[in-house]
Parts: C-alpha cells; sequence; structure tokens
C-alpha cells in the first residue's frame, strides 16, 4: 500500500463519512445551534403538486422538485440545475438550464446516482448559479463543504438552491442485475416503493408492474444507508418527499427563507398548489424521522462499541442521550 504524503487535502474535508460537525453545519446554514429534532429546521411544513399535466405526467409524485426547479431557473435565482437523468436506465449526474431538459429528468430511480461528481465537473459561466438535486447524504455532503477551508477550490461557492429528497435508503448498481431479471432497463418507466404495509419495490414498464418484495431488495441496500441518520434532508432549502396516503402530491418542508420565496413564487405564477398536510401524516413523517435517527445511533454505537463514539458524526451528548435513552 502507498503512504499518503498530503497533510490538508479536499478528499479528507469533504467526504462527510470523514467527519462532519452537524452543530457547525447547521449554523453555517440556518445561523442556529443543531437542535437534533426529527425533521431539522422547519419553517412550513405543507403537501403540494404542479399545476402542469406535462410534468405530473412524467414525475415520481407531484412533480413539485421538478416545478421548482423550473421557477429557479426562470426566475434567474439559478442558471444551471444539477439533477439526475436516467440514461439507458441508467441514473446519471447532469447540469442542465432549460425547462424541457429538467422535464427529462423527472422521476426517481432508487439507484444511487452520482449527482454530485455532476457538481463538481461542472464548469460555470461567468455569474453562474446553480442549483442541485439530492438524497439527504447528498446534500449534507454539499452543505458540509461550505464549512471546509479548502472549499474556494469547488464550486459550493456557486450554490444558490439546495432541493432534497426525502429518502430511507437506496440501492447498489448491483441491483441493476435483479431488474434486468424483469425487463431491460430502458424499458423500467418509473420504480416506486409504495407505503407500508405493501412491503413490496414496483417496477413499471409500459406494458406491467412487477411486484418484488422488499425482503429481496434490501440486501442491496449499501452499508452506509444504515449509519445514516437523516431522512428528510435536513441541510437543505427545501426537502420533499411523497405525501403518504395523499396520491398524486408531495409532502413538502421549508427551511429557508430563500425556500420559502421560491414556493411563494411557485404559486402565485399558478405552476404550484399547496395546501395543509394532514396532522396524521405530520406525526407519522416525525416518527419515521425519529425512527431513522435512532436506528443509525445504535449501529454507530454497535459499529465503535461505545455511545461516545460515532465514528464520522460529531453530535452533542445531550441529543444522542435524547434520542437513544435508555438503549
Ligand atoms: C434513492 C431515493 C430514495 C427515496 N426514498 C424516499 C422515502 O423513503 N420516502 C419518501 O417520501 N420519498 C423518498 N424519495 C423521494 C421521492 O421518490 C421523490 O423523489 C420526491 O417525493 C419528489 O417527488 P416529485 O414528484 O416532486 O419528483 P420529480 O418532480 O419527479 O423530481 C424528481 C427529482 O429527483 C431527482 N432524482 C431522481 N433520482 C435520483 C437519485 N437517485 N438521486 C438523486 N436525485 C434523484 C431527479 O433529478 C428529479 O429532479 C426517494 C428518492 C430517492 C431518489
Amino acid at each position: 500500500m502507498d503512504a499518503c504524503p498530503v497533510t490538508e487535502s479536499r478528499c479528507c474535508q469533504f467526504c462527510p463519512q470523514m467527519g462532519v460537525d452537524l452543530d457547525l453545519v447547521n449554523r453555517t446554514l440556518f445561523g442556529v445551534a443543531y437542535s437534533g429534532e426529527p425533521m431539522g429546521e422547519v419553517r412550513e411544513v405543507n403537501i403540494a403538486r404542479s399545476r402542469e399535466a406535462k410534468i405530473r405526467e412524467r414525475a415520481q409524485y407531484g412533480g413539485t422538485v421538478s416545478t421548482l426547479i423550473r421557477v429557479a431557473l426562470e426566475s434567474g435565482l439559478i442558471s444551471t440545475a444539477v439533477l439526475a437523468k436516467l440514461v439507458e436506465g441508467v441514473p446519471q449526474g447532469v447540469a442542465v438550464s432549460s425547462s424541457r431538459e429538467v422535464l427529462d429528468c423527472c422521476g426517481s430511480s432508487y439507484l444511487v446516482c452520482p449527482v454530485l461528481e455532476a457538481f463538481h465537473r461542472w464548469q460555470p459561466e461567468d455569474n453562474g448559479r446553480v442549483g442541485v438535486v439530492g438524497t439527504p447524504c447528498q446534500t449534507l455532503a454539499l452543505a458540509h463543504l461550505r464549512t471546509c477551508s479548502l472549499s474556494a477550490q469547488s464550486n459550493v461557492n456557486r450554490l444558490n438552491l439546495v432541493i432534497g429528497l426525502f429518502c430511507t435508503w437506496a440501492l447498489s448498481h448491483r441491483f441493476r442485475k435483479v431488474l434486468e431479471k424483469w425487463a431491460a432497463l430502458p424499458e423500467i418507466r418509473k420504480t416506486d416503493i409504495p407505503p407500508p404495509p405493501a412491503s413490496v419495490f414496483h417496477v413499471y414498464t409500459a406494458d406491467k408492474c412487477i411486484s418484488i418484495p422488499l425482503d429481496d431488495v434490501r440486501p442491496f441496500v449499501p452499508p452506509a444507508c444504515a449509519l445514516c441518520w437523516d431522512m428528510t434532508s435536513e441541510m437543505t432549502d427545501i426537502s420533499v418527499g411523497s405525501a403518504e396516503g395523499i396520491e398524486g402530491w408531495n409532502t413538502v418542508i421549508i427551511r429557508s427563507r430563500k425556500g420559502q420565496e421560491l414556493v411563494r413564487t411557485a404559486v402565485s405564477e399558478g405552476l404550484l398548489e399547496t395546501r395543509e398536510l394532514p396532522k396524521e401524516s405530520l406525526d407519522h413523517l416525525m416518527e419515521s424521522a425519529r425512527l431513522k435517527k435512532r436506528r443509525a445511533l445504535q449501529n454507530l454505537v454497535r459499529k465503535s462499541g461505545r455511545r461516545e463514539d460515532l465514528l464520522h458524526l460529531k453530535l452533542k451528548r445531550e441529543i444522542v442521550e435524547r434520542i437513544l435513552g435508555s438503549d
């Protein structure tokens, strides 16, 4: 093995799995200490959906993400968006700048997508501003980047919008072999995980829907997902997920003033509609987010052997105690 002589490196600084101080990240983004509340910093929680039929037809649920990105591009908040796009059925990170291209990125791939690679490769034009859509691990990496002393050598200073997706886990690309047993990857129109108690992974082609038991899917979840404590992409301007039991709508958590203004613009331009999130759905979301935190802490403690050592995660002791209790 070669010894690495570098003492200060971007690889070590930027990777949140090498150490992330959630208090520092939260203060940098929101100006307050990290609370450890299940859903992070919250200004508003609503349900929303696109008013545009052509987005709703292709979107995962209500098309809220694609609509907000479209409005951000058209209003000049950003000049480029880094999104995930299926190329021959495999998700790739792409930098796009038109509404047409945003439409081509609609829908969720549950395979891990190298969105941040596309963010780092993006070559900004003069005064270019970028928005990124990503999973909790990706949006945490971006937020963490803002706290790194070497970040000037990255595109992070051009980052003007982060939209996060809710995520329980993603799937390794080894899962492609399982999918290919049922359909050629480019023929897959949509994949989805319906809410419990279904316990299946749906794969839709033009003429059929295949249901794969979740027990056959879970072996393809990368081990890092078991250590992730964030279900709702806490370090973002806006986070979006499904609206359980309310088909065709999204749950939307607005976290920053910028996020709030973007949603207001989308609504006032008639491109997005919002409604109140029913209390029981909010309670359920809170509970799922709390359980993800608890599971992650249990796994981290199991791995390190000590409650005081959460490996890459730096968290205040009182937050750990509150979540783990007498475990
Ligand atoms: C791996 C994964 C796991 C998820 N788990 C949950 C969950 O447990 N609970 C829940 O409520 N929601 C989950 N979601 C979010 C959900 O699938 C929708 O993305 C979200 O509700 C937005 O819906 P929409 O109709 O607004 O999306 P759309 O308007 O269709 O936009 C979807 C956006 O997601 C981006 N995207 C697609 N695939 C990926 C990917 N692999 N990585 C990064 N970005 C991607 C696209 O670029 C696009 O901009 C998950 C998403 C992913 C990618």
